[in-house]
């Protein structure tokens, strides 16, 4: 993603095209016929505002003022009258079915290219800020910016038909009613710079929404439900609400008086220049010199009264509309660049052997972007084929880390890890995280059935013994056949009333099922099982380290009684692995895993209910 905005501020031309054909393009691609659809509805709509706004009124009051035959006028009008109608239920047709389902069409074609693009950017773009706040603008903003391009070019296109259309006839009427015509544009200056302040405005206010939409998040959002019901949050959360309003209105008052004088002067050149101008010139020349003698008829001077103000604003907007362009191109750089992103964590071209092997640690080092501290250094161990090994350690030790380097969703700075000798970059990226099953700390349920959460894929015929064997061994079938629709029910209420929401117990319970269900050698479990007393805890790594026997598992637990069930266990401190050994070994060396160990046992018995470190 580019890095300088302000250099992005100033697009040039030559991408304010490139990006807007590149916007056409990708409409093109996504539903044909809908440019030709667009332009067409907008070059009707011009048509037919004209007229039915100049050309009729011309047409019928002059022909009535130089006593034309009635039934000429009246044909002309049954004639304009059926034309009109058969455009607007045309147009009518377009707005409410074909065009609705050609958008939905867009929308959906860029929203599947930033989700394929969005599934390969590495997690550690989402540690560049930067980056992330490119990324979620392009996520926000590709189909509106894309379509906004098609709004302005069909914008440009009616306003031009309609402008040109009123314009000849202006010109036909009286030439000299150009001047009142193209006046507005002198004083699009104005306009010009009122955009200026706008768009500085436009800057500074951005700050002060995000700040809102925050507040506005903490109070309506489960997320925070709990802890603003806590102390004071409402009222500190409203007490911030206050303070962005306030800057608002301060920003408001600086650009307000400049933004003020710009309208005016802006209204007055169009207003009291061109259309009284126009007004004043038009009656003079009806009324005082009149039709016959070479001035107006009265038929002329109504089209000039009614069209010189609308044309005037048809301009303005389309200067508007070429404003917009510069504003879009901006935007889809955004998404261009978001789309041409190549992920630096790129996979190899080797397949993970189906059963796994010895996976081989060496002086691995991993710094988090932007951070002096290494999380993980000089890292070496060796994690044999079907081996339990526990990680443990205190909080911000590094064991994390260690699982997300382990399953390549990070590359380390130095060092490597290899599956029986070879290096794991040499393996697809699909292949090789495939031969993981993962369930890690803050896990998320998907709004999905039961049976999708425990797959995390489509269901297929002949899952469902898949999933119910896996739901028995996990302990949360009882529960699940308790449910009216059983696995097929869905989780979370927030698309279905009958949805079911599970405690956090039973969601790591149903993420635990995924151990059994999928066939992978490897099994990373990062404290899945935080939610549970340190009895369930130990019952439910016991039944899984059974149900695992032939594969390799790595689980992460910060309370050890659990680590004494793993054939060994690495404690990690400061990034650094201090102690590696079976749990008797480490007990015996009486060193930080024995002190730690003792420390828990004797806070465990002393609390009854397990007071951990
Ligand atoms: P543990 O799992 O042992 O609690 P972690 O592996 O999560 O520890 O963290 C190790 C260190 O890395 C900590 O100092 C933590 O603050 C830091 N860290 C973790 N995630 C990130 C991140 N995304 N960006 C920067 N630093 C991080």
């Amino acid at each position: 993603m580019k890095k300088d905005k302000d250099k992005k501020k100033k697009a040039s031309l030559k991408q304010t095209l490139k990006n807007n054909v590149f916007a056409l393009k990708t409409v093109h691609k996504a539903a044909p016929g809908y440019i030709a659809i667009y332009f067409i509805t907008s070059l009707l709509n011009g048509a037919l505002w004209f007229l039915e706004g100049g050309y009729l009124i011309r047409q019928v009051v002059n022909g009535l003022e130089q006593g034309n035959d009635i039934n000429d006028t009246l044909t002309f009008v049954i004639v304009l009258g059926v034309f009109s109608v058969s455009v607007s239920l045309f147009l009518q047709f377009m707005y409410s079915l074909v065009m609705p389902v050609k958008y939905r069409r867009v929308d959906f074609y860029i929203e599947k290219k930033l989700f394929q693009k969005a599934s390969e950017v590495e997690l550690r773009c989402y540690d560049d800020p930067e980056f992330y706040d490119n990324y979620v603008k392009a996520m926000d903003e590709a189909s509106n910016r894309v379509m906004s391009v098609m709004d302005s070019i069909a914008n440009l296109i009616s306003g031009l038909t309609s402008l040109s259309a009123t314009s000849l006839l202006l010109f036909v009427i009286d030439p000299w009613l150009i001047v009142f015509g193209v006046l507005p544009l002198a004083f699009g200056v104005f306009k010009r710079l009122d955009n200026i302040a706008k768009h500085s405005f436009d800057v500074e206010n951005k700050k002060i929404k995000r700040r809102i939409n925050y507040v506005k998040r903490t109070y309506y959002l489960n997320d925070y439900a709990k802890e603003m019901r806590m102390g004071g949050m409402y009222g500190k959360m409203l007490s911030d609400l206050m303070g962005t309003y306030r800057s608002y209105v301060e920003l408001t008052k600086k650009y307000g008086v400049r933004r003020a004088v710009y309208g005016f002067l802006q209204n007055f050149g169009v207003e009291v220049v061109c259309t009284l101008g126009a007004t004043f010139y038009s009656v003079w020349q009806a009324m005082v010199v009149g039709g016959e003698n070479g001035g107006m008829y009265v038929g002329d001077c109504i089209v000039v009264i009614s069209s010189i103000s609308v044309i005037s604003s048809v301009l303005g907007n389309m200067v508007q509309r070429l404003a917009k362009f510069g504003e879009d191109a901006l935007y889809i750089e955004d998404i261009i660049s978001f789309l041409n992103y190549e992920p630096k964590l790129k996979g190899g071209k080797e397949t993970i052997p189906e059963d796994g092997g010895r996976i081989k640690v060496k002086n691995l080092t991993f710094s988090y972007p932007g951070s002096d501290e290494p999380a993980l250094k000089d890292i070496d161990f060796v994690w044999n084929k079907g081996e339990k090994l526990a990680v443990v350690g205190s909080n911000g030790s590094g064991k994390t880390t260690l699982v997300k380097l382990l399953l390549r969703l990070y590359d380390p700075d130095e060092g490597q890890i290899l599956i029986d000798d070879t290096d794991i970059r040499n393996y697809t990226l699909s292949s090789y995280r495939g031969a993981f099953t993962t369930v890690f700390q803050d896990f998320k349920v998907f709004s999905l059935t039961v049976k999708e959460n425990v797959l995390l894929r489509e269901i297929k015929d002949g899952d469902d013994a898949l999933v119910k064997n896996a739901l028995v061994q996990s302990g949360l079938y009882e529960k699940v056949e308790s449910f009216e629709k059983g696995t097929d029910t869905v989780l979370t209420r927030e698309f279905d009333d009958r949805g079911e929401v599970l405690s956090v117990g039973q969601q790591q319970k149903l993420h635990l099922a995924r151990v059994f269900a999928f066939n992978s050698p490897f099994v990373l479990l990062d404290e899945p099982s935080s939610a549970l007393d340190p009895v369930a805890e130990y019952k439910m790594f016991e039944n899984m380290l059974k149900a695992t026997e032939n594969k390799s598992v790595v689980f992460i637990s910060h309370r050890l009684s659990s680590a004494v069930l793993a054939d060994r266990v690495i404690m990690m401190e400061k990034g650094r692995i201090v102690e590696c050994g079976s749990h008797n070994e480490l007990m015996r060396l009486n060193g930080k895993y024995a002190a730690m160990f003792e420390r828990q046992a004797h806070n465990y018995i002393g609390s009854e209910g397990g007071k951990d470190e």
